[in-house]
């Protein structure tokens, strides 16, 4: 039993790959959840970080709401299966199973219990005695499992679990592990780069790439409701069809126009999703699976020509060449042994089912967007937005860099955080829906706050209908700002105040200010001499190379001349806008200094490193 979160993870290998980039992930005691992703997007990283094999470079892991960053791997109570089994080939199962236990001084006779037990969850308490050499692929897999079991741990992570098996016993496996986690009723993660055991073993699935999550859901909203293209063309075997089209419109009526002169047109509910009219009239890419594409003798269908056909049994995959698409469409459809290559039929799309997405960013345009994004202004510790005026919660305001003043940003929040029920920590506002959408396991409903702006929400259930008054709660934590030119206005730590005792001589024009160790010079400051505190504006500081780095690396050095601080970095937090947030030690500053420096400097690749002062970098102010 665990619930575990991870709180803006990442990881940076040594030499500077970026494996895994601001995780979050909350995931309950009892849920079966799926890492899924190509090889490379950073699963087994994080699982490894779960399982402290790997350390965490920044972020937060909480397992039972007890952070355990520097918990031994011992000591988390988690146990891992990898792909390769590694059974010592020279102990029985029965040892290979009671093995750790033993290593742990765990009393035989508990340790004769856990293992047959273990071996009767997995069906193999026949096999007790065997040696690993005489058991089957899949024997193997059951005997590593065992081990884990026996350990009686609160997660279970399986890194690729039965990629050595051949296709059928994957497939018998697979019903195996989601009835062992049934059994055992305990919290499992699960990584795979095999989109048919995500969509088959998960509750919930984790798509990655890049080391970046690009959707967290249940398979079937994962698969209604993909967030971008590639989460649209990762799952579903054949992929999503997914062409260059146009939007246009019609009195009320929204078409999708293809190259070759063919339109579609999108149902009233679809066209109502449209997230913004300045689509109309663009370049979007149109999506459609294979299994919403019917063969039809329709008047309005597409004219197609088979290239290729696949006869499955059950199903028939057909691959046809439409004028003036790029590539083939793909349709699936029930076995039809008189469909053959050269065979001229005519395509209808199944509109409802549709999806358009983005050329620019990728992401979908028409359906649950992944945030809401409203206009918004901030000042005094107060946000306004669409008519609402909100003091910030004092978690927000201390994340707040001293830039974050505007009379115009963004408010980005998450759709899925948003209830419509209270929630603790919260801001709320009204709101009247339009409409709502049903999925297989949620709702979303589309609403209008006020100046008429859509607003978005999934919930599980939602009991309202087009017209009804609903309240929105927000949680403050789960918001970001974010300014016109995309530097993020709050940072995951808190801003702190940057200030330092210092003191002040200034004799034949120069001024020498004391902070700490370092003495600063700078052309005469126009202050009595005296003692002073220094208050560092976040944003005017610069950087320059540490010297040793400098070295390796071949840098100038010129621009470390002047005034430097030696910095320790120890965090940082990407603010976007080429901007990084950095959380840094430097003598004389009680506490730690926050600095925006330009994101070409990261803390991951020189700890150490120049801060450079200038003086529009600080104010004074008389010491008390
Ligand atoms: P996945 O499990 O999704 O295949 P990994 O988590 O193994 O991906 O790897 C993510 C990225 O981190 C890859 O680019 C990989 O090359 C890199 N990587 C993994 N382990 C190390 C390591 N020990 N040192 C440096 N880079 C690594």
């Amino acid at each position: 039993m665990a619930k575990l979160s991870l709180r803006n993870v990442y990881k940076v290998y040594e030499g500077g790959v970026r494996a895994v980039s601001d995780f979050n992930l909350d995931i309950d005691d009892k849920e079966f959840v799926v890492f899924v992703g190509p090889s490379g997007c950073g699963k087994s990283t994080t699982l490894r970080m779960i399982a402290g094999l790997e350390e965490i470079t920044s972020g937060d892991l909480y397992i039972d709401g007890v952070k355990v960053n520097d918990v031994e791997p011992k000591d988390r109570n988690i146990a891992m299966v990898f792909q390769n089994y590694a059974l010592y080939p020279h102990m029985t199962v029965y040892k290979n199973m009671g093995f750790g236990l033993r290593l742990r001084k765990v009393p035989a006779d508990e340790i004769d219990r856990r293992v047959r037990r273990a071996a009767e969850i997995l069906g193999i308490s026949d096999l007790l005695a065997r040696k690993p050499k005489a058991l089957s692929g899949g024997q193997r897999q059951r005997v590593a499992l065992g081990r884990a079991i026996v350990r009686e741990p609160n997660v279970f992570l399986l890194d690729e679990p039965l990629s050595n098996l051949d296709a059928k016993l994957r497939v018998a496996m697979r019903s195996e592990i989601i009835k062992l986690h049934k059994r055992l009723a305990t919290t499992f993660v699960y990584v795979t780069h095999d989109q048919t055991e995500a969509m088959t073993m998960g509750d919930r699935i984790v798509v990655m790439k890049d080391g970046f999550i690009q959707q967290t859901d249940s398979p079937a909203t994962l698969y209604e409701q993909p967030r971008n293209v590639f989460v649209a063309t990762f799952l579903g075997s054949p992929q999503m069809n997914v062409f260059k089209a146009r939007l246009e419109r019609e009195g009320e009526k929204l078409f999708v126009a293809f190259g070759n002169g063919f339109k579609a047109e999108f149902p009233e509910i679809k066209a109502k999703q449209l997230s913004s009219v300045e689509l109309i009239g663009g370049e979007v890419n149109f999506g459609i699976r294979p299994e919403n594409i019917a063969l039809t003798a329709d008047g309005n269908a597409i004219p197609a020509v088979i290239d290729v056909v696949e006869h499955l049994g059950s199903e028939t995959i057909v691959y046809a060449a439409v004028e003036g698409l790029e590539s083939n469409i793909v349709v699936k459809t029930a076995s039809d042994h008189s469909l053959v290559a050269g065979l001229k039929i005519a395509l209808s799309f199944d509109m409802k089912n549709a999806h358009v997405f983005s050329v620019e960013t990728g992401r979908a345009v028409m359906g649950v967007p992944e945030y809401n994004v409203l206009d918004c202004s901030l000042s005094g510790g107060r946000i306004s937005f669409c008519g609402n005026d909100t003091e910030l919660s004092e978690h927000l305001k201390e994340r707040l860099f001293d830039f974050a003043e505007r009379d115009c940003a963004k408010l980005y929040i998450p759709t899925d955080a948003v209830s419509l029920t209270e929630i603790p920590d919260s801001f709320e506002f009204d709101g009247k829906v339009e409409f709502t959408v049903s999925g297989s396991d949620s709702v979303s409903v589309f609403a209008r706050i006020g100046g008429d702006e859509r607003f978005v929400v999934r919930v599980k259930a939602a009991d309202c209908k087009a017209g009804d008054k609903i309240r929105f709660f927000v949680p403050f934590r789960s918001i970001s700002l974010i300014s016109r030119d995309g530097v993020r206005l709050n940072g995951k730590e808190p801003v702190s105040e940057n200030t330092a005792k210092c003191s002040v001589r200034t004799a034949g024009g120069v001024s020498m200010v004391k902070v700490g160790a370092s003495t600063l010079k700078f052309d005469d400051l126009g202050v009595p001499d005296g003692e002073y505190m220094m208050k560092l504006s976040a944003d005017k500081l610069g950087f320059c190379y540490d010297k040793k780095y400098a070295r390796k690396n071949k840098l100038s050095l010129d621009d470390a001349r002047g005034n430097v601080f030696v910095a320790k970095a120890y965090d940082e937090d990407k603010l976007g806008g080429g901007k990084n947030a950095t959380y840094l030690s430097v003598g004389g500053f009680d506490n730690y200094v926050t600095a925006v420096l330009p994101d070409e400097f990261s803390v991951y690749k020189m700890p150490v490193f120049g801060l450079k002062i200038s003086k529009d970098s600080f104010t004074l102010t008389k010491a008390d």
